[in-house]
């Protein structure tokens, strides 16, 4: 499904480069949850960005559904970025927007006729557990209903993978479960590949099957949640 292969990403900065990620293999399979934890600064960031094309790896390959995400462009590139679902710590809505509107957003990009979307939005609305919010402005919501909005968004285009940036980091912990327990089940409704990364351990213990320990852009340990924390 994700197939990521010898990559590298470095930045120029101002002090000279800087390794964010280090010669990082990883196979992610096809309706699997998979978890990234490591400490700040350890490059899961910017390893989930190279996924969906947001940033592009310094040395080696990246394909996602088989398309090598790290070589297409222009359209190519669009066409298999909607394959690709990705909600935020901070949920990245449009303010001035409705609950709606916010949802549709992705759908008027993609050309979808205004019918076909408005049940579509309606669809996705009764799938996150937003029934009668529909119409509320994003100000109007609570932290893990916006979340819940982005992650309609993200699914608005029938992706085959959501990837999730720091996705509870901004909530409480009984809402942090509400949202994970609604990824667990997306992931089994539909079949969905997640790839999430966090630095609470609680996020993979709950809904990742395998998870990677980023350390200094390397990825230092990889296997089941179970064997890789839960073994005595
Ligand atoms: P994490 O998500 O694990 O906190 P990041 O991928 O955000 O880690 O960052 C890894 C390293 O790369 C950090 O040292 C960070 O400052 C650096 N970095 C990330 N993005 C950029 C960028 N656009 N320009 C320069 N340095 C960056
Ligand atoms: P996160 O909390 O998701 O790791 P950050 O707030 O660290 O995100 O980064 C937000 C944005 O800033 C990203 O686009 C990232 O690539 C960029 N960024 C992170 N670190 C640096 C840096 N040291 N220099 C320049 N850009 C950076």
């Amino acid at each position: 499904m994700i197939e990521i292969k010898k990559v590298t990403k470095r930045f120029n900065t101002k002090n000279g480069e800087l390794l964010a990620v280090d010669n990082v293999d990883l196979s992610i399979q096809s309706g699997e949850i998979f978890g990234i934890i490591g400490y700040s600064g350890a490059g899961k960031s910017t390893l989930l960005r190279m996924l969906n094309g947001l940033e592009k790896p310094t040395e080696g390959t990246i394909s996602v559904s088989d398309k090598l995400i790290n070589t297409i462009k222009g359209t190519k590139l669009r066409e298999a970025r909607q394959e690709i679902g990705m909600i935020f710590q901070h949920f990245n809505l449009l303010w001035s927007r409705t609950v709606e509107e916010n949802i549709a957003f992705p759908l008027e990009i993609a050309g979808v006729p205004k019918s076909q979307r408005d049940k579509r939005v309606q669809e996705l609305i009764e799938l996150v557990g937003l029934g009668g919010r529909g119409r509320s402005y994003p100000s109007q919501l609570s932290g893990g209903q916006k979340q819940r909005v982005g992650i309609a968004r993200a699914l608005a285009n029938n992706p085959k993978v959501l990837l999730c940036d720091e996705a509870t980091s901004a909530l409480d912990p009984e809402t942090t479960d509400s949202i994970l327990d609604l990824l667990l089940n997306i992931n089994q409704q539909l079949g969905l590949t997640v790839v999430l990364i966090t630095h609470e351990m609680h996020v993979i213990k709950k809904i990742c099957h395998r998870v990677a320990v980023m350390e200094n852009g390397k990825v230092a340990e990889l296997g089941d949640v179970i064997d890789v924390f839960e073994n005595p």
